[in-house]
């Protein structure tokens, strides 16, 4: 008996041992590293920063990026050399490899921008109205109107991309009737993919209505988004990432109807 018992303190030790061990790797497994290379792709993956999903991410008039936001680019090499996130350019690839087998002619005309190239957009348009004879207060004014704040573009995201027609380049409304912009409106979802800014949506999103823009937000999300006529401020609130009041943009913002 008492030999016995010698045998088993060790062996009892032993097995104590392992399973402290796995507890171990499987508490150590679940903790963030906050290494954003070795995230998994999809709905379920975290934003560093935010707890929103990466391809979640909310960009509004009110909302700027997070300062320490970055993202590792893909070149669209078919289109101009245009940038997006590398985890989106498989599914953009084949949203417009499969609108060219169908007949159509997308042209990508706008994708990511860096916080210098938006600032740039922005101090053209203003130069544009100053040379027109605005002071300098109305002619920033002016120039948010049609152009977001550096920080506050979808763009600067590296989801979003304007994707116009070899025969209809202007981003205007009209775009929405030509065969590009019908079938992004009825299609996109299958890649991931939804127009962000519907004319339905305005007094939410705080941007007029824009077919062009595309907003990739993965499958999931976009199916459910267009099941349920959401926009994305609403299927994040929806999805329990956000408080209403959080998306709420300020009345000077949504009467200047800025476009992105
Ligand atoms: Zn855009």
């Amino acid at each position: 008996m008492k030999r016995k018992l010698k045998q088993m303190r060790p062996a009892a030790a032993y097995v104590i041992a392992i399973l402290a061990f796995v507890l171990i790797c499987f508490v150590v497994g679940r903790i963030p590293t906050g290494d954003s290379v070795s995230q998994p792709e999809g709905d379920s993956a975290q934003s560093d920063t935010s707890g929103i999903p990466w391809n979640l991410i909310l960009v509004t008039n009110d909302l700027a990026l997070p300062e320490d936001f970055s993202v590792q680019l893909a070149t669209l090499s078919d289109y101009r050399n245009e940038q997006v996130d590398a985890r989106i350019l498989q599914d953009l690839t084949t949203m417009l490899n499969d609108m060219e087998q169908a007949g159509l002619e997308p042209l990508v005309c706008s994708s990511y921008r860096d916080y210098n190239r938006q600032m740039q957009l922005f101090n053209q348009e203003r130069d544009e109205f100053t040379q027109q004879g605005m002071d300098a207060e109305e002619a920033y004014a002016a120039a948010m109107q049609n152009i977001a704040l550096p920080g506050y573009s979808e763009h600067e995201t590296g989801l979003a991309v304007d994707i116009v027609s070899v025969s209809h380049q202007t981003l205007d409304e009209a775009f929405a009737e030509t065969p590009e912009g019908q079938w992004l409106a009825a299609n996109s979802v299958q890649y991931g993919f939804v127009v962000r800014y519907t004319a339905d949506k305005q007094e939410i999103t705080g941007i007029t209505y824009e077919p062009w823009h595309l907003r990739y937000v993965g499958r999931d999300a976009a199916l459910a988004m267009q099941q349920q006529n959401l926009c994305l401020e609403e299927y994040l609130i929806q999805q329990g990432y956000i408080q209403e009041a959080e998306t709420q943009t300020s009345g000077s913002t949504w009467e200047t109807q800025q476009t992105e």
